[in-house]
């Protein structure tokens, strides 16, 4: 009898065990897709500056010349996604839009998306202003808004939304040139995905702020609602970072910072983890379309 009572204890370990361990492969099976901004001749926000060359030559510093630095947004976003991607890895089944420096439509991206069957999606961006001194991390999900400065950012990132240099036809997001289907659409869109896309841009907003801000002076401008077709097109919770401000010279240079580059991923990573747990037990209600 004993006995008994012990293979049930056993079975019933066995059966958590197990089912726990399913939990845990349901988390592993999330698909993320990372999109690094622009690319090709798209080059997206560009600046430069006038620095002084690196010290390469210790035993003469008076030799460093004075030379104009170019800090192109394509180049960033391409090497903040690929320190995401090495992160992320780790855990899920991870792609990019572009791994190398292509020209791609905001409509090729998207349909990306559909293709490896993203249960995420995240664009990566560097904001640029005509104001030197507009500094900090900004994180964007889809919503209707009516914020003047939020449309100024659509406008830049919206621009190839059919932009693809290989002038292919476009058939996808005509939809969305049409004002009151692209109404409609992104209205559904943004019924289906915004509870979920609104939680997982505060857990990176909470994860940058605690991790990133104090530690490198990095100013939170906070998380937005906006209308980005490349978040709609890809139909599922999605993202937009708007890394830093290459207008703001000290941010281009901490932006191209090797260790602000893998601490900016690392505390990304962590944000989707932490996600991903609650949208694994079932708190969001997202339906995936899968
Ligand atoms: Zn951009």
């Amino acid at each position: 009898m004993v006995y008994d009572n012990y293979k049930n204890f056993l079975s019933i370990l066995f059966f958590l065990f197990f089912s726990t361990a399913n939990v845990q492969m349901s988390v592993q099976a999330t698909t993320i897709l990372i999109d690094p901004g622009h690319g090709g001749d798209d080059l997206g926000a560009v600046s430069s500056f006038m620095e002084r060359e690196k010290d390469t030559q210790k035993d003469n510093q008076n030799s460093k010349k004075l030379g104009r630095v170019y800090y192109i947004e394509k180049e960033l976003a391409l090497e903040f996604a690929k320190k995401i991607y090495k992160e992320l890895e780790k855990k899920y089944s991870v792609y990019m839009t572009r791994s190398f420096d292509n020209t791609i439509s905001l409509d090729e991206r998207a349909q990306m998306a559909e293709k490896v069957k993203a249960d995420l999606f995240l664009s990566i961006h560097m904001n640029s202003s005509a104001k030197s001194s507009s500094q900090g991390f900004e994180i964007y999900y889809l919503d209707n808004h009516n914020d003047v400065a939020v449309r100024k950012v659509e406008n830049v990132e919206n621009r190839r939304i059919s932009g693809s240099g290989s002038g292919g036809d476009i058939v996808n997001d005509s939809a969305f040139t049409d004002p009151i289907v692209h109404k409609i659409l992104i209205d559904l869109i943004v019924e289906r995905t915004v509870i979920s896309s609104r939680k997982l841009a505060f857990e990176i907003h909470d994860e940058l702020k605690s991790k990133i801000s104090y530690k490198y002076n990095f100013k939170d401008r906070k998380v937005l609602a906006g209308v980005f077709y490349v978040l709609a097109l890809s139909k599922c919770p999605a993202v937009l970072l708007e890394v830093g401000f290459i207008s703001n010279h000290n941010e281009a240079m901490k932006l191209k910072g090797e260790n602000f580059q893998k601490e900016y991923a690392k505390a990304v990573a962590s944000a989707i983890d932490r996600y991903l747990k609650i949208a694994d037990s079932g708190k969001l209600g997202f339906v995936s379309n899968q």
